[in-house]
Formats: structure tokens, C-alpha cells, sequence
């Protein structure tokens, strides 16, 4: 790989009096150290120290200049995962004539995405924290195209997944450990530090209970983006013209098991009249399992990590998440969350075991296996008699494990019942027609006209034009939303109104000033935004 690095020929001696003159340059966006990524020039990072390196000159930038703030609690999160105090990022600093007295830095040509990965031994963490992060900061900044390397900085080896971050780029990414091996002091010629959080949609539970992110971002239409992507990469084409409908169950080999699964299969078959078949991670390459998925009309799992193939589905099909007993399945939704993101297009159905005689529970594995035999007996009688997990707090907490590894024998009969109420025919997926969801502009040249009649009596004429993107647009049902409101006064009243233009009397007074405001509603549910407030005195 130190080959590898050389190739690029770098003029040493130009870079290494660039370096000397001109110190490091970080330009960084984001106003907090959870929404930060900086672009550098010249960032080293000492191996021996396990330090990244500023070098001041008269040319060196540092933006934002943060004073001792930067250790509040860091420059920025080196991962994607908000504000987790084992993934921050600072540097040290250094006069550059500190150079002087240090290793000959070694210079890497590559335009260097420099991060953590959060999780690489768990596939959902491969996704959501890493995979979908990298490839969107690499879209945010054009020079991190597919020449770029990725610098992986937790630590980890590779994990059993380094082939899909491979896919990210042309170049091997590198790990922390590696560096060492290339030289004392290395220096990046440009890079980018942190990941974007803009897709991510699950909290795993550090500060407050795991549930979905409060503010998401990202919608089914990026997701795809990516797994187009990575199908490309994959060399695997999606077939449009799928001749045959069929069901996949992901099991898992090793713990949380389906302890029926034959009978769970032939009973898929039998009620959908669908070939079923059953993959897992441990009996099928990556390839095979996302070129089945990416033609599934159902996908039908235990909780766990390998839902998060589910991405791959084409839009229609069906998530179908089995819990085992005492988890509460509103509880642990990160798969859920993404099935229903907007545009995603997918159906969730999540099935919980909720018959103690169905479940294997196994108290005596080590506690990350679940088991609590190092618990006092108090403690182990109140988890074995508790029918639900209590919430709590990522991540060791042993009734939680205790629950999660049980073994399942699913209770077909409940399970094609629930399955039933949101699939009644076959299940997709469906050739659907695009139904994008555009919002409406705002309404143009609204008008109003005040008359008086007498003392007590009012009338509002309001009119308004269509917003301009309308004409270019098919819309299936187009509504005006109309608030009067009374100049002073905290409420208003409410109107839905299908024309454009609409006369009020009701509630309408004399001499009185309202404030009127006008939106367009596209399909019940597409709210525009408002146009200019109008003042109208009758
Ligand atoms: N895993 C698997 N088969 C098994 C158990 C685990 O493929 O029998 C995978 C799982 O999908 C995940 C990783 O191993 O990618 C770690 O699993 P763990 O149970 O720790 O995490 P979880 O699935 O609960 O997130």
C-alpha cells in the first residue's frame, strides 16, 4: 500500500517547502462540532503520536478560529454518529519550523476522506453510519470523486464487510494501523475530515431510549441513489422485467433464531402462492443476497442488523420484522423508520411473539450473548418474569440482551394475520407510476376588497391566481387554504376553498383590519407555503 502511495509522483521537495511556508489551511462548514467537515491543505498526523498535526505559518488559515473552544467538546465528530465522546476529532498544533526537528513527513497525493467508521462488524452500522454518509459527503464536495481514499481512523481492522467500503472508491481505503507503516509523519496534501449526518434517521439510544432521529432528512429517493450505486458497483442490473414473484426470508444462523423456519417458509408460500426462499449472511455472498432482495416482493426477518437489506427492496414491497417475545416492537425501530421514510414506497409490519412457551431463552452465555447468570438472583427472577423490556439506554443493558437473543418458534396463524391486514392481495412490488410529491408555490396577485353594509355587517372578497409551477404540473386535486385573521388577535379562522377566489361574511366586521393568508394544497397533503400576508380594512 506504501507503494500504492508513492505511485502519484509528488515533487517532494516542492510539497515539503510548501508545507514549511505555507502551514496548514482548514476552511470548515457547520457551526457546531456535530455539523462540522473541514477541507484542509498540509494536515499531518504524527503515527507515533496518534496525533493529527496543525503547522502555523504567516499563511496558514484556520476557520473556525475557536480559541480554546475547539476542546468543547472537539472540533467536529469524526464519525457520523452526534456527539459520541469516543469519535471526536481535534489536531495539535505546531510552529511549521517545528518540521525542522521532526521525521521527514511523507506526502499522500490522494484527496483523503478522513473518518471513523462507527460499527464495521454490524451491518446495519455498516450502512446507516458509514456506507450512506461516505458516499453523501463524497456528493457534498466535488474533488472527492472516485480517485479519492477514505482513511478509516477507529482503530478497527478491516471487519467482515471491508468489501463494501471498497466499493466507495477506486483506491483501497486505509486504516489507522496502516499508517504506521508508511512513515512517521504524514502529511495530506488536501482532505476532508468528518462525514455528513444528512442521512442518517436512527439514534441509537446514548443520551435518551434508541428511536428515530428527531429531525430526518433524507428521503426514499437518495437511499435509492446510493443503492443504485453500489448495484452498479456490485455488477448487479435490475431486472425490470422480473418474471417471478417470490419471498425472501433473511435468517440468522448463529443466535435469534426461527426455530420453525421450514414451516414458516411453506407457510409463506402456501398463503401468497410465492416461491419463498431463505438467505443469510453466513450462507450467501452479499451479491446473491441483494440481487435476490432487489426483486423480493416480501422480506421477512428477525430483528436484527440484516434488516437493513431491506434499502434494496424495489418500491412496493413488503418489510415484515418478527420480534421475539417481551420486546416491544415500538421500541426498536430503526428498520421500521427506514421502510417508512417518505418515497421509500415500502409496506412495515412488524410481528412480536407474545407466547412465553414459544421463546428460548438462554441465561447462562456470556452477557453479550444475553445471558445474566452474573446477575444477582433477585435481578434474574425480576428479567425472567418481566413480559416487557422496560426502556433503557444503548447499550449493554443485560434484560434487553437477555431478550434479544432469545429463539422464536413463530406462531404461523398470528403471523399471516397481521401480515393480512396490510397485504390483502398479493404482495407488490408494484409497477407504480411516479407519484412525486412536488409543493405547490405560492399563490400570485392575491386581492382583497372590503365592503361595509351598515354597522354590524362585512364582506371579504379575496381573490388569487394559481402558482406558477402549476401549469407545468398535473395535479390530481388542487385546494386553497384561507386564514383570516383578525389584526391584533392570536387566532384565526380556517378555510378550505377549491377556487380562487371567495367571498367571506361570516364573522366579518366593520371597520376592522384583517390579516388574510393564502396557501395551495396539492393532493389533501402537499402544503405550499404562504404568500405575502394581505392587510384588508373593511
Ligand atoms: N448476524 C448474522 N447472523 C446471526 C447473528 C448475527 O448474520 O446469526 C449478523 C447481524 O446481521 C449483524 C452482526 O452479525 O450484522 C452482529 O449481530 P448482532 O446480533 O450483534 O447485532 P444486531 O443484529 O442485533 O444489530
Amino acid at each position: 500500500q506504501s507503494q500504492e502511495l508513492s505511485e502519484a509522483q509528488v515533487d517532494y521537495h516542492a510539497a515539503l517547502q510548501a508545507l514549511v511556508e505555507n502551514g496548514t489551511r482548514m476552511v470548515c462548514t457547520g457551526r457546531m462540532h456535530t455539523d462540522r467537515i473541514c477541507r484542509f491543505e498540509s494536515l499531518c498526523y504524527s503515527t507515533e503520536a496518534e496525533e493529527f498535526v496543525y503547522f502555523h505559518s504567516n499563511s496558514s488559515v484556520m476557520l473556525p478560529n475557536l480559541g480554546s473552544r475547539r476542546f468543547q467538546p472537539a472540533l467536529l465528530d469524526l464519525s457520523s454518529v452526534e456527539d459520541h465522546n469516543t469519535q471526536y476529532f481535534n489536531f495539535v498544533e505546531l510552529p511549521a519550523a517545528a518540521l525542522k526537528f521532526m521525521p521527514k513527513p511523507v506526502f499522500v497525493p490522494d484527496v483523503a476522506l478522513i473518518a471513523n467508521r462507527f460499527n464495521p462488524d454490524n451491518l446495519m452500522h455498516v450502512f446507516h453510519d458509514d456506507l450512506l454518509p461516505i458516499y453523501y459527503t463524497m456528493q457534498q464536495f466535488s474533488d472527492l470523486d472516485l480517485e479519492a481514499r477514505l482513511f478509516f481512523m477507529e482503530g478497527w481492522s478491516e471487519g467482515v464487510h471491508f468489501d463494501l467500503y471498497k466499493l466507495l472508491s477506486n483506491k483501497q481505503p486505509l486504516l489507522r494501523e496502516e499508517l504506521k507503516t508508511l512513515g512517521r509523519l504524514l502529511c495530506f496534501t488536501k482532505s476532508y475530515v468528518g462525514l455528513s449526518k444528512i442521512t442518517t434517521w436512527y439514534q441509537y439510544g446514548f443520551v435518551q431510549p434508541q428511536g428515530p432521529k428527531a429531525n430526518i432528512l433524507v428521503s426514499g429517493n437518495e437511499i435509492r441513489q446510493f443503492t443504485k450505486f453500489m448495484m452498479q458497483k456490485l455488477n448487479i442490473s435490475l431486472e425490470e422485467s422480473s418474471s417471478e414473484e417470490y419471498i425472501v426470508v433473511f435468517s440468522r444462523t448463529i443466535n435469534r433464531l426461527i426455530l420453525n423456519e421450514a414451516e414458516l417458509i411453506l407457510a409463506l408460500a402456501q398463503e401468497f402462492q410465492m416461491k419463498t426462499i431463505s438467505v443469510s449472511l453466513e450462507e450467501h455472498s452479499f451479491s446473491d443476497i441483494v440481487r435476490l432482495i432487489s426483486n423480493a416482493s416480501m422480506l421477512v426477518s428477525m430483528h436484527g442488523a440484516q434488516l437493513v437489506m431491506s434499502l434494496f427492496l424495489p418500491r412496493g414491497a413488503t418489510v415484515v420484522e418478527l420480534f421475539p417475545y417481551a420486546i416491544n416492537p415500538e421500541h426498536y425501530t430503526p428498520y421500521k423508520t427506514l421502510a417508512t421514510l417518505p418515497g421509500m414506497d415500502l409496506h412495515y409490519i412488524a410481528w412480536q411473539n407474545t407466547a412465553r412457551e414459544d421463546t428460548v431463552t438462554y441465561p447462562d452465555r456470556p452477557w453479550d450473548q444475553g445471558g445474566i447468570a452474573h446477575l444477582d438472583k433477585a435481578e434474574q427472577e425480576r428479567i425472567i418474569k418481566s413480559t416487557e423490556v422496560p426502556r433503557h439506554l444503548c447499550c449493554r443493558n443485560p434484560e434487553w440482551l437477555f431478550r434479544a437473543y432469545q429463539d422464536t418458534k413463530v406462531n404461523i396463524p398470528s403471523l399471516i394475520h397481521v401480515i393480512r391486514q396490510t397485504v390483502k392481495s398479493k404482495p407488490g412490488p408494484r409497477k407504480q407510476k411516479w407519484s412525486g410529491s412536488l409543493y405547490p408555490g405560492k399563490v400570485r396577485d392575491a386581492k382583497c376588497q372590503a365592503s361595509v353594509q351598515g354597522t354590524s355587517e362585512a364582506k371579504l372578497a379575496v381573490s388569487w391566481q394559481i402558482p406558477w409551477n402549476l401549469r407545468y404540473l398535473k395535479v390530481r386535486e388542487v385546494k386553497y387554504e384561507v386564514w383570516i385573521q383578525e389584526q391584533g388577535e392570536n387566532t384565526y379562522m380556517p378555510y378550505i376553498l377549491s377556487h380562487q377566489n371567495h367571498t367571506f361574511s361570516e364573522n366579518i366586521k366593520p371597520f376592522t383590519i384583517y390579516l388574510v393568508w393564502i396557501r395551495c394544497i396539492f393532493n389533501k397533503n402537499l402544503l405550499g407555503p404562504f404568500a405575502d400576508v394581505l392587510l384588508c380594512s373593511t
